[in-house]
């Protein structure tokens, strides 16, 4: 089965996302993270997408899917595979449709206020691990529980960005939902990360 994880930014997707692959034992892919990773390693692509991320814009289409399509070839998907930030518009998913079957989209739903604190008390470890302060701090404060290394604040998490990316979703994003139609799960994005993870496993009819 592949699943794709749709939401506002900050919604929670990567949290589930991560919890889904523990479960499921299927590989992930996370453009936002393949973006970041690109960025710091100061590749090619990492300068030309610097600017647009820093801004909140949408990365050209074209440029998502190959850098998306290109991790999918060097992997093994033949048990499942987990999308977390792709597709982001409907162009996105029409080049995707061509290369890999999508069965079920993973919906989250959150209020725009809520996503403000989410994103607002957000700390990332470049291993890919996400925190928050105060909903999912770090045993030590400031370090990855997983891999011992620094959190940092993205550099996405400015107001002004944060306005313009929920702006972005509405617009280029959103259309998504109506899209898939009925392959769409919503769920709350609303209670405590295990609750939101116990919503997921129990639509899916995975037991605990
Ligand atoms: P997204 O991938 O959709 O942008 P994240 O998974 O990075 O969202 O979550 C945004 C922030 O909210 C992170 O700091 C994360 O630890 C926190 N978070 C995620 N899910 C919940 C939840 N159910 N309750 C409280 N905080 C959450
Ligand atoms: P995320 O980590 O999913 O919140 O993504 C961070 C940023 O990376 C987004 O605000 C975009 O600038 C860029 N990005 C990630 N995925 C995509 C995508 N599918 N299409 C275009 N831009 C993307």
């Amino acid at each position: 089965m592949n699943y794709i994880f749709l939401g506002m930014p900050g919604s929670g997707k990567g949290t589930q996302v991560e919890l889904l692959v523990k479960k499921l034992n299927i590989p992930m892919i996370s453009t936002g993270n393949l973006f970041r990773k690109n960025i710091k390693n100061e590749t090619k692509l990492g300068l030309k997408v610097k600017d647009i991320l820093e801004k909140g814009d949408l990365v050209p289409d074209k440029v998502t899917f190959e850098m998306m399509s290109a991790e999918i070839k060097n992997m093994d998907i033949s048990q499942g595979l987990i999308l977390d930030g792709y597709p982001r518009s409907l162009r996105q998913a029409e080049l995707l449709k061509d290369i890999l079957n999508i069965d079920i989209i993973l919906n989250i739903e959150l209020s725009e206020d809520q996503v403000l604190l989410r994103i607002g008390g957000r700390r990332t470890c470049k291993c890919g691990e996400t925190y928050h302060l105060k909903f999912n701090p770090p045993q030590k404060e400031g370090v990855c529980d997983k891999c011992g290394q620094e959190l940092y604040i993205r550099d996405d998490a400015q107001e002004e960005t944060i306005k313009n990316r929920i702006k972005v979703y509405k617009e280029q994003t959103e259309p998504l939902i109506k899209y898939y139609g009925d392959k769409v799960i919503n769920i709350d994005g609303n209670p405590s990360i295990p609750e939101v993870t116990e919503e997921i496993f129990r639509k899916l009819g995975i037991s605990d």
